[in-house]
C-alpha cells in the first residue's frame, strides 16, 4: 500500500471514497467538503460521509493498493497529464514507454524539474525500485499542488 496526499488543503477530512476492482479495493482518498469531488478521485456512489468515531484524515490522504506500475501510470495519466506522440504511439499499459513520453513531454514544454525528476523514476522503475518510485512520484505531485 502507497501513501499520496493529493491536495495542499488544510482541512480534515470529512468524506471518503474508494474504487474496487474485482472485489479488491484500489484506492480510497478522503476529502474535505469543498474537494469531494475532485476529478480522477470522485467516485459518488462509493462517497460517504465520515463519522466522528473514525481517526481524523488530512484531506487529500490516498491509501493507494495498486501495483508500482499502475500507480506510475495513474501519476502519468493523472496529474501529469501526458498524451502520447502521433509519431511513436505507446499502449495506455505500457509503462516504461508513457514514462518515455512523460520525459520528452517534459522535456518538450521546458519543463526542467518536472523532467529531471522522471528521468530519476525512469532509473529506479527500470530497477524495479517501486517503493521509491511511488514515493518520488508522491512527491513531485505535492510540489507541484495548486494552492
Ligand atoms: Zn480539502
Amino acid at each position: 500500500m502507497h501513501l499520496r496526499h493529493i491536495t495542499n488543503c488544510p482541512n480534515d477530512a470529512e468524506y471518503t471514497t474508494h474504487r474496487r476492482r474485482k472485489g479488491a479495493l484500489i484506492w480510497q482518498i478522503y476529502t474535505c467538503r469543498q474537494h469531494r469531488r475532485l476529478s480522477d478521485w470522485y467516485v459518488p456512489s462509493n462517497l460517504r460521509r465520515l463519522d466522528s468515531s473514525e481517526p481524523p484524515h488530512p484531506c487529500g490522504l490516498v491509501y493507494d493498493h495498486r501495483s508500482g506500475p499502475d500507480v506510475l501510470l495513474s501519476h502519468i495519466n493523472g496529474w501529469m497529464a501526458v498524451g502520447t506522440w502521433a509519431d511513436a504511439p505507446v499502449a495506455d499499459t505500457d509503462w516504461a514507454g508513457r514514462l518515455r513520453d512523460a520525459h520528452r513531454f517534459a522535456t518538450y514544454l521546458r519543463q526542467e524539474e518536472l523532467a529531471a525528476a522522471i528521468a530519476d523514476v525512469m532509473r529506479l522503475a527500470d530497477a524495479e525500485a517501486w517503493n521509491q518510485v511511488v514515493a518520488l512520484l508522491a512527491e513531485t505531485e505535492n510540489r507541484r499542488l495548486p494552492r
